[in-house]
């Protein structure tokens, strides 16, 4: 951001040096006027004063002499031809009613006293032709080669500072100019004197502030072309902004080979191919701004007219690329008043926008509506048919900062519309992370819960018999790998329970059963593994136990359960209180059982032999 506020600045400051220098040419077009035309005023050659100072130039002006066909070097023997009298800078059209001429301008001026020895420089921005400047008689400074006709004449198109040391107060300036073949000719543009510092420092801010410009135009348009392709193709509005981009980039060309043709003073390239360049990126930027217009809506170009534009540009390059300025001048002369019905068209076509009341940026068309009508005034003025400035390279680089600023401006709020998105994105994220991972946990509990219940016996929360299966079987084939291991499974009986029942009633017959899990589940190990078999039945598994160890352990079950003395009048023999009979099987190396049902059976055929001989005991195996 601070970059991009520094650019800004930078931008507003270089345009408003162009502004101005640009209004500074205007106020000097303002001063002068073509002087009536005199006669045998040789003699009456009057000393023009020109006071600048240590730090401000002044425009050479003041009377000078025209000799029309006549080229002087300004010292006497005085030239018999009559001159006239005139004002710079003046056209030789406005002098001689022809751009095709030669002749010389001599003027006599004075400068203030305390110049005399300092270096003294003479600005010359660009003039269209050739000419030679002469200093008192001596050959100064030359711009193209001057001619007595068209063959000898070579055009050139570049500014110019021309120095020399004020040996007096006086000096004789004498200009030899000539033009053949252009729509231009003679000092059309003010020329400065001043001290040689000033006048370099003031061509260099404008030599500079050109190409500062140039170059944040330049960037801007690469900017924009970057931004089209990386948005990619099928993106709306990519090609237009492509379009744009290329429009911007030959833009910021075309403000450097223009006038003042800033590219002579950091380039070699010799003036046919400036004067071509300076065209042919006019017509691509032409080419460009149209195709972009077209783009945005047929309605602000017709088919048709595009096409013919769109020719028109073609034939136009193609011929400057291989004519010389005469030719490509000439023919881009005739093809202009198309250019009246494509602005026709985009006018027509606004008009309709506005009067539908269609979205459109106000900025924009605006913008664009500006941009025509300083292309059109650049035109009339490049005709020769209008006195004003150049305002295209202002209106365009102001344009080009319109978009620049729209279109960081988007980039952004969509940026900062992003970055809001993603980091809703993300919070939604941490907290579906959240509700997963709670969730999962839930999940697990519940499957911990489930997986208890499904093992689990409802009534005396002892494993139930699925339980019990798996258990053994495990158990047993451990057992059987095992060298030493051990395997003990008992069956417990609750004694004349049916009878308990009867007496007592089933809930309190359940509070039994309840209660007697307990009792045998504090007697037995935690390795021990107790599961209701069924009814009134339970079943012990130790493993890895030595026999008399369980059959103690067993028997402390019997006695725990008689010590807890659970009321039981509603027996069959004499005891009170609730017992229970055992069977139990043992298995190790030494006995063996073919499977868990082999071992399973014989434990309750021992719980058989323990009912059948007085129950309230222990059988084993
Ligand atoms: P014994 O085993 O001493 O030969 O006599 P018993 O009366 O216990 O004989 P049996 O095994 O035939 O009777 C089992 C009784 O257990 C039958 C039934 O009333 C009772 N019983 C089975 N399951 C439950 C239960 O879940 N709750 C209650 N309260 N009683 C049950
Ligand atoms: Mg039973
Ligand atoms: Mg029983």
């Amino acid at each position: 951001m601070f970059y991009l506020q520094d650019a800004i600045r930078f931008f507003w400051g270089a345009l408003l040096l162009i502004v101005v220098f640009l209004f500074g040419q205007t106020s000097v077009y303002a001063q002068y006027e073509t002087a009536p035309v005199s006669f045998y005023q040789q003699h009456l050659l009057t000393v023009n004063e020109v006071n600048f100072s240590e730090d401000e130039s002044t425009p050479l002006q003041g009377q000078w002499l025209f000799y029309p066909k006549q080229f002087l070097t300004g010292t006497s023997p005085a030239p018999v031809f009559i001159p006239k009298v005139i004002n710079l800078p003046a056209s030789f059209k406005e002098l001689t009613g022809s751009n095709e001429n030669y002749g010389t301008f001599v003027g006599y001026f004075k400068i203030p006293k305390e110049f005399i020895g300092r270096r003294i420089g003479i600005k010359i921005p660009n003039q269209y032709g050739a000419y030679r400047v002469y200093l008192n008689g001596d050959f100064l400074v030359r711009v193209g080669e001057i001619g007595k006709s068209s063959a000898e004449h070579v055009t050139e198109n570049a500014p110019r500072i021309a120095y020399f040391v004020a040996e007096n107060e006086y000096f004789t300036l004498a200009i030899q100019a000539s033009s053949f073949s252009s729509l231009h000719g003679g000092l059309e543009n003010p020329m400065h004197i001043g001290v040689a510092k000033v006048i370099n420092r003031q061509f260099q801010q404008l030599m500079m502030s050109i190409a500062m410009v140039c170059g944040a135009v330049l960037g801007i348009g690469l900017f924009t072309i970057l931004f089209a392709v990386f948005r990619g193709s099928k993106v709306r509005n990519s090609p237009s902004i492509f379009v744009f981009g290329i429009f911007i980039v030959f833009l910021a060309l075309h403000n450097l080979f223009s006038a003042p043709y800033a590219y002579t003073v950091f380039t070699d390239i010799n003036w046919l191919w400036g004067t071509r360049l300076e065209y042919i990126f006019t017509y691509f930027a032409i080419l460009f701004f149209i195709s972009y217009i077209y783009l945005l809506s047929p309605r602000y170009l017709h088919r048709l007219i595009y096409q013919i534009a769109m020719l028109l540009l073609t034939l136009n390059i193609s011929v400057t690329l291989v004519s010389v300025p005469e030719v490509f001048a000439r023919l881009a002369l005739y093809c202009s008043p198309f250019g009246l019905v494509v602005l026709i068209n985009f006018a027509y076509g606004f008009y309709l926008t506005l009067k539908h009341h269609e979205t459109y940026s106000v900025l924009n068309l605006c913008a664009v509506i500006f941009l025509c009508i300083t292309f059109l005034n650049d035109f009339l003025l490049m005709m020769n048919w209008i006195d004003t400035v150049n305002l295209s390279f202002i209106s365009t680089s102001v344009y080009a900062l319109l978009i620049m600023l729209q279109q960081s401006r988007n980039y952004a709020y969509q940026t900062y519309h992003t970055e809001q998105l993603n980091n809703n994105l993300m919070e939604l994220n941490r907290l579906l992370d959240q509700k997963v991972q709670s969730r999962t946990e839930q999940l697990h509990a519940l499957n911990a819960k489930l997986e208890h219940q499904v093992q689990t016996d409802a009534l005396t929360g002892a494993y139930n018999r699925r339980a019990l299966n798996a258990e053994i079987q495990v158990r047993f084939l451990e057992t059987q790998r095992q060298h030493q291991g051990t395997l003990i499974f008992a069956m417990l009986d609750v004694d004349y329970f049916k009878n308990y029942n009867d007496y007592y009633g089933h809930l309190k017959g359940d509070d039994i059963l309840r209660n007697l899990v307990q009792v045998i589940s504090d007697n037995l190990p935690s390795s021990a593994f107790l599961a209701r078999y069924g009814g009134e039945e339970f079943a012990v598994v130790m493993q890895n136990v030595p026999f008399q160890v369980s059959v103690e352990l067993m028997n402390t079950v019997l006695d725990a359960i008689r010590q807890q003395g659970f009321e039981h009048h509603n027996r069959q023999d004499h005891k009170d209180f609730v017992t229970v009979s055992v069977g139990m099987a043992f298995m190790d190396r030494q006995h063996r059982y073919i499977d868990i049902h082999a071992l399973m059976k014989a434990a309750d055929v021992k719980l058989y032999e323990a009912k059948h001989s007085g129950r309230d005991q222990l059988k084993v195996i």
